[in-house]
């Protein structure tokens, strides 16, 4: 067993912080803590204390009348909704989306020192330029891929969450970044974005590849998705943005996909060498997840990262989705450019 250092953004904080619907918001807390549970027992390990970001850190990224909607029913006494109905509101949340977009900030800074930096609590994917979205009142992640763009970096995403990181791809279709989404789709699943055949417009021609994959799928399509961290490679990015959402979790409150926590410990994995052998600083964060195997998933991804296998759970297979999954992989390599002469 190998020991490689990994930074983890970590605040008593975040173990009370969640935007999701009032019905998961507690599993989504206890995934929180019970992962800092079972780091907190990982040598090499630090961890790193965030520093909250400020209101016009954010508008690089939103519209004025997003930040000053949720700096309102901040103020207010009550919990409600930020939309139509999933994302929450509640007393005093508006600190907590700083200390949230904050971490995103910590976590580029401490990378000055350190190979792997992981924020549990981040991956708010879903939220747009104007408006939250799916849990996301704000988009950290957007924040992040927008100031490494700033300084000059050359970045590559891989978002595995079991939804399309819809905010994402939004923001970032026509940037010249590598995008690759790997998510359940089945054309009106949730958010209902993820087209495969958007590959990207402009600067990001040919630089967005969404792997939709059946509902259902296990892990043996989720390997074949991961074949195309190969663009990755061949892209050669200064920074990998990893969102790690562990919501495909065949247990998953909100179930969509049949992965299991071996998944998530093959994409530590695979991302660890990669970044090793092109000298790539990597900033992932825990993404969704609701339901009892999150945790374990969050765990064994971070534990992936340092080179260290975790197989605790049985491998989900199923051929004709596999099948599926590899031919639209097999395709995304036919077409792969994103700046790179064929
Ligand atoms: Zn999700």
């Amino acid at each position: 067993m190998s020991g490689r250092l990994l930074g983890i953004v970590w605040s008593e904080r975040f173990r009370e912080i969640s935007f999701s619907h009032p019905m998961i918001r507690d599993v989504s807390k206890q995934r929180i803590s019970k992962f800092k549970e079972m780091v907190s027992k990982i040598e090499d390990v630090i961890f790193i204390s965030p520093e909250p970001s400020s209101y016009n850190d954010l508008l690089e990224v939103h519209e004025e009348s997003l930040l000053n909607k949720i700096k309102e029913v901040s103020s207010l006494d009550h919990i409600g909704f930020l939309d139509s109905g999933d994302t929450v509101h509640y007393p005093g949340m508006f600190d907590d989306v700083l200390l949230v977009s904050g971490s995103t900030l910590t976590a580029i800074s401490m990378s000055k020192f350190l190979e792997y930096v992981y924020i549990p609590l981040g991956g708010f994917h879903h939220a747009t330029r104007s408006k939250s979205m799916g849990f996301c009142p704000i988009n950290d992640v957007n924040l992040g891929l927008s100031r490494l763009l700033k300084r000059g970096e050359k970045v590559a995403l891989v978002d595995v969450d079991a939804h399309h990181g819809n905010g994402i791809e939004e923001m970032f279709y026509s940037r010249f970044v590598l995008k690759i989404n790997v998510f359940a789709y089945d054309g009106s699943f949730f958010p209902g974005t993820g087209d495969p055949s958007r590959r990207g417009e402009g600067e990001g021609s040919w630089c967005n590849y969404n792997v939709g994959m059946p509902l259902g799928a296990g892990d043996d399509s989720f390997e074949e998705a991961l074949r195309l961290l190969k663009l990755v490679e061949d892209f050669k990015p200064t920074y990998l943005i990893v969102v790690a959402g562990v919501d495909g979790h065949k247990d998953d409150g909100l179930r969509s996909l049949s992965l299991t926590s071996r998944s998530y410990n093959s994409l530590g994995i695979k991302i660890g060498n990669l970044a090793r052998r092109i000298g790539a600083k990597v900033i992932s964060y825990g993404g969704g997840g609701y339901g009892p195997g999150s945790a374990l998933s969050m765990f064994s991804f971070v534990q992936g990262l340092r080179e260290v296998k975790v197989e605790e759970e049985v491998k989900t297979e199923d051929e004709e989705k596999r099948k599926y999954v590899k031919k639209l992989v097999d395709s995304f390599f036919e077409s792969f450019t994103c700046g790179l002469k064929q």
